[in-house]
C-alpha cells in the first residue's frame, strides 16, 4: 500500500469512526474561534511519525483546534547507521546544517505542542520559544518532551520536572496528602516495565479535571517515575502509584501537572509512550482538555461517554 494511500485509508476510518459517535449536547460551540495548535516532531527515542497523524486527527475531530505540524530536520534511520555508517554520519551533518534554519513561526499559534525530544534548536528558536511562552502562549509537554533539552534552563522551568540531572532541582511526588520535594541525590527519571495502571486525581476542581472519575484506567503504558527538576510554579492534577512490583519507585508520582511560566500555561503529560497508547480514552481526553486550557484558560471539551472508570482502560479505534 502506498503511503498516501494507507492515509487516506486512516482518515477515512477516523472520519467514519467519528460520524458514529453520538453527539453530546455539551458538544463544545461551533461559533467558539478554533484554537490554533502546532504540533513540533521530526526527532524523538519514540515514534514520533506514527503518534503525531492521531493526535492531529483527534485534535481535529474535537472540533475545537486547527493543526499545522512543524518537523525538525529528520536523523537517518537506525538501519543505516547499522548498514552504511558513512552515508548515515554524511546524513548526520546535513540533518545538523538543516537545523541552522528551523525556525517555526510560533507566534501564529495559541499552544505549542511538543512531540519532540532530539537534538538542541538554533538560539533564535529557542529565544522564540521563551518568548512565546513568557508572553501568554500554551505550551503541552508529551511524554519523553521531558527529556528534551537537558541543559535549556528555562525548559526545564517550563517542564516543572523531568528527566533531569540532580542538580536541577529536587525529586516532587504525593505523599500524606499533599505534594513534597525531596533533594535527595539519585538520578532524575526513570521507568519499570509497562503495566494499566489506575490514575488518581488530585485536584478534582481544576478545569482540566473537572468532572472525570477519580480514580481511572490507563491502558497499558510506560510509567516515568523519580522525575526532578526546578518544580516551580507546578500543580500536579493527578499521580500515578509507580508499583515497585513493575520496577517502579514505590512514589505516588505525577502524572498530569500544569506549570505557570511567566504569563503561560503549561500542561504536562507523561502518557503517550507509543501510537498505540495515543489511542487510549484517558490520553486523549487529558490530552484535549490539557491542550484546550494551555491555549485559552478554559476547557469546554466535555468527558466522553467512553470515559473509563477505575477498573478497565478505554481505547479508540484510529484504523
Ligand atoms: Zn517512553
Amino acid at each position: 500500500m502506498t503511503t498516501m494511500f494507507r492515509s487516506l485509508a486512516f482518515a477515512c476510518a477516523v472520519a467514519v469512526f467519528f460520524a458514529a459517535r453520538p453527539v453530546s449536547s455539551q458538544e463544545p460551540t461551533e461559533s467558539a474561534p478554533k484554537i490554533k495548535a502546532l504540533i513540533i516532531d521530526g526527532q524523538n527515542n519514540h515514534p514520533w511519525e506514527k503518534m503525531t497523524p492521531v493526535i492531529k486527527t483527534f485534535l481535529e475531530q474535537s472540533g475545537r483546534f486547527t493543526v499545522d505540524v512543524a518537523t525538525a530536520p529528520i536523523k537517518p534511520p537506525r538501519e543505516l547507521v547499522q548498514d552504511n555508517p558513512e552515508a548515515a554520519a554524511a546524513a548526520v551533518a546535513v540533518c545538523r546544517e538543516q537545523m541552522k534554519s528551523f525556525k517555526p513561526d510560533f507566534a501564529k499559534y495559541d499552544v505549542l505542542l511538543m512531540n519532540y525530544n532530539g537534538d538542541g534548536w538554533p538560539e533564535e528558536t529557542k529565544t522564540a520559544f521563551e518568548k512565546f511562552v513568557a508572553e501568554g502562549g500554551g505550551l503541552l509537554i508529551h511524554h519523553a518532551a521531558d527529556n528534551a533539552f537537558g541543559n535549556w534552563d528555562a525548559y526545564s522551568e517550563m517542564i516543572g520536572i523531568g528527566w533531569r540531572h540532580a542538580n536541577v532541582g529536587p525529586y516532587l511526588y504525593w505523599e500524606d496528602g499533599k505534594i513534597v520535594q525531596n533533594d535527595a541525590p539519585g538520578p532524575g527519571g526513570h521507568h519499570g516495565s509497562q503495566w494499566e495502571w489506575p490514575i488518581d486525581v488530585r485536584e478534582p476542581e481544576h478545569p482540566i479535571m473537572k468532572g472525570m472519575p477519580p480514580v481511572f484506567r490507563h491502558c497499558r503504558d510506560e510509567l516515568y517515575d523519580f522525575m526532578r527538576g526546578p518544580g516551580k510554579n507546578v500543580t500536579v492534577l493527578a499521580t500515578v502509584f509507580a508499583d515497585t512490583k513493575y520496577g517502579g519507585s514505590g512514589r505516588h508520582e505525577p502524572a498530569l501537572m500544569t506549570i505557570d511560566y511567566g504569563k503561560g500555561r503549561v500542561f504536562h503529560t507523561i502518557l503517550g509512550h507509543d501510537d498505540s497508547q495515543c489511542k487510549s480514552v484517558s490520553f486523549i481526553i487529558t490530552y484535549l482538555r490539557g491542550a484546550e486550557w494551555a491555549a485559552t484558560g478554559k476547557v469546554t471539551i466535555p468527558i466522553p461517554d467512553d470515559m473509563p472508570g477505575p477498573d478497565k482502560p478505554a481505547m479508540r479505534k484510529f484504523d
